[in-house]
This record gives structure tokens, C-alpha cells and sequence, in this order.
């Protein structure tokens, strides 16, 4: 199979890689599943975070014997040295490895976060100590600003930057990867596929190719993804003019304001499933499911009414989605 370098790193990994979120909504017995299955068909890199509740574990319980076949990345949302080198320690642990490849500062999202992580008692500073150490090879960062990645670049200190790339966010295209490329840096694609949404995955991943040096981590959490987001690459085309015309009609009718599962919103203060709600309200509408949709909603424990206003979520969305009007929409469709 084909591999992509990843930057100064020198690691030479596939262009579809394993995005690991979705680990999470797995039974062990499926995660094992997806994750052997991955590395059979020549997956070598696999990306969790401590963030994806019980991902690296079950990186650690099922594939961690076979660790001399793929590159591992994961990251921290910790902020502080202090923080930043005990969740080292834990992945490695969890992920039962002697190294990580890279280990990335996760989702740093403005200039408060990013003057702390590199401050003296930041976690900038623990990365080092690890690299030192031989704990992990390389340092890398992800966000869903690209400023902020554009900065990183600058810095000089990152080998690697993580972004959400995909026919509806195409700013990393303009402003980020031509500096990196000319920096050598890596740049791995986070929600190449939207968070699951777009569901035209050969179309999506190969606009997503296209990208010179780029290697796209799609989250997967059933066997049949693995062959078909693999498809993507193996039958690699440039999009035609008809395929680019079918992408950016999806694009249009998506807009921006959806909902790529990313899970940074919860806990909501009232117990609401907020990813699950809006995925609901998009198969209602969207697909048109109206006797399927109403019938599962039923089955929720709490439902969008529960919602009590507080606002604390949309503070915590990385891409600022109206939270609170959504629930309403939800609550008065759905009940
Ligand atoms: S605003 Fe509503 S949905 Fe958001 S955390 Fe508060 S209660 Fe939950
Ligand atoms: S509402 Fe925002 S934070 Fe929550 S899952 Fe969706 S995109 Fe992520």
C-alpha cells in the first residue's frame, strides 16, 4: 500500500489512517474486531487521546502485541507541566508501549490555552522532558483553529499539526498546508468525513487526498469501514469536475453548522445526549426518517426539553454551534 511521509517525523504511514474516537462507542469484542482488521489491511498509524475515554486502552488490550507494525499518536488536553507529564505516563500504560511516536497537545483553542502550554511551567516543557527521555519520538498539536495551528507552525516546535479538513472546512487548504509543507511539518486530517456525517466517503476521502503529503485519520468503529475508507486510497483519482460539482452540493446543503461528534460540549448539566440529539434532528430532516427518528427518540433516558438554558456546552464547542436553539428545535419536533 502506498504510505505518506508525516513530515520531519520521517514516519512513512498509510494516506488513511485510524482515527481511534470512536473506539469509545465500541463493545471490547468490536473494538478488538475493527482494530485487528485495520492492521491487517496495512493500517500502520493509529491516533487516540486520554480525551477518548476507553480508546487507548483498547489500543493497549488489542493490538499493543503487534506494536513494531504501525506508528502510534495520542494526546493531552492537559495544559500544565505537571499535567502533561503524568498523562505520558498513563498512555503509555494504557497503551501498554514502551514509546509513543508523537504525542500531541490536544484541541489548544486560543491564546490563554497557548500561553500557558508554552510558559515555562507549560506543557510544552513535560513534551520536552518525554522526548528526552525516549517516551515519546515526536511533538505534535491539534485544534480545530487554524490560527492556532498556523502559529505552532511558526514556533518551530511541533513536527506535527491536526486539523478538521473536508469539502466543508477547506480552510486548512488555503493558509496552513502550504506553510507546513514548506516547514516540513506533518499534517494528519482529523474528521475528513465530518465526524460520520458526509456520508460520500469516496468522494470525501479522495478531495481530502488530493492534498499533497496529507494523511487522513477517519474514525472507525465497524469492520466494513476499514475496506471501505482503505477503497479511497487503493482506487486513488483525482476528483473529476462532475465528482468536485457532487461534493460541493453536499457541502452547500450541510452548511457549517453541524455537528462533527467530537463530544467536547458533554457534560451537559442536564444529562442531554447533546452529540445524539443532533444527529437526530439531522435524520429527521435531512433523510426524512419521520416514523424511524420519533420512535428512537422516544427511547432516550433525558430528552432536548431537558435542557435548562445554562450555556455551559456552546462554551465548550469548538466550532460555536447555537447548542441551546438546537435542543428548542429538537424539544419541539421530537418532544
Ligand atoms: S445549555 Fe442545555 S444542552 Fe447545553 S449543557 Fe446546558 S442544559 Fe445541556
Ligand atoms: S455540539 Fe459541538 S462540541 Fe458537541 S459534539 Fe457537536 S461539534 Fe462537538
Amino acid at each position: 500500500m502506498e504510505k505518506r511521509r508525516l513530515g520531519r517525523t520521517g514516519l512513512m504511514v498509510t494516506p488513511i489512517s485510524f482515527g481511534a474516537l470512536p473506539m469509545q462507542r465500541c463493545t471490547m469484542e468490536e473494538a478488538g474486531e475493527v482494530l485487528v482488521a485495520a492492521l491487517d489491511a496495512g493500517i500502520n498509524f493509529f491516533d487516540s487521546a486520554r480525551a477518548y475515554t476507553d480508546s487507548e486502552g483498547k489500543i493497549g488490550r488489542y493490538i499493543s502485541s503487534r506494536r513494531s507494525e504501525y506508528a502510534l499518536a495520542t494526546k493531552s488536553m492537559a495544559r500544565t507541566q505537571e499535567g502533561m507529564a503524568k498523562d505520558v505516563d498513563t498512555s503509555l500504560a494504557t497503551m501498554k508501549t514502551s514509546y509513543i511516536d508523537i504525542y500531541q497537545m490536544h484541541n489548544v483553542k486560543n491564546e490563554q490555552e497557548w500561553q500557558t502550554v508554552m510558559g515555562p511551567d507549560g506543557a510544552l516543557a513535560a513534551l520536552k522532558e518525554a522526548k528526552a527521555a525516549g517516551k515519546i519520538h515526536h511533538i505534535g498539536i491539534t485544534s480545530h483553529n487554524v490560527d492556532m495551528l498556523i502559529r505552532a507552525v511558526k514556533s518551530g516546535e511541533f513536527s506535527t499539526v491536526q486539523v478538521p479538513f473536508n469539502c466543508v472546512e477547506q480552510r486548512a487548504m488555503k493558509d496552513l498546508f502550504p506553510l507546513a509543507r514548506t516547514q516540513d511539518v506533518g499534517m494528519i486530517v482529523m474528521k475528513p468525513l465530518g465526524g460520520g456525517l458526509i456520508d460520500q466517503v469516496d468522494l470525501a476521502l479522495r478531495f481530502v487526498l488530493q492534498e499533497d503529503g496529507v494523511v487522513a485519520i477517519p474514525g472507525m468503529d465497524r469492520v466494513e469501514h476499514v475496506s471501505e475508507n482503505l477503497a479511497a486510497s487503493r482506487n486513488f483519482k483525482l476528483l473529476t469536475p462532475e465528482e468536485n460539482d457532487k461534493l460541493a452540493a453536499l457541502a452547500a446543503e450541510l452548511g457549517s453548522n453541524f455537528c462533527r461528534r467530537c463530544g467536547y460540549c458533554m457534560p451537559c448539566a442536564a444529562g442531554i445526549d447533546i452529540p445524539q440529539m443532533f444527529i437526530f434532528y439531522l435524520q429527521y430532516t435531512r433523510y426524512g426518517l419521520k416514523t424511524a427518528i420519533p420512535e428512537r427518540y422516544k427511547g432516550q433516558a433525558v430528552k432536548a426539553s431537558a435542557c435548562i438554558e445554562c450555556g455551559e456546552c456552546e462554551e465548550r464547542c469548538p466550532y460555536s454551534l447555537p447548542i441551546r436553539e438546537r435542543m428548542k428545535q429538537v424539544a419541539n419536533d421530537l418532544g
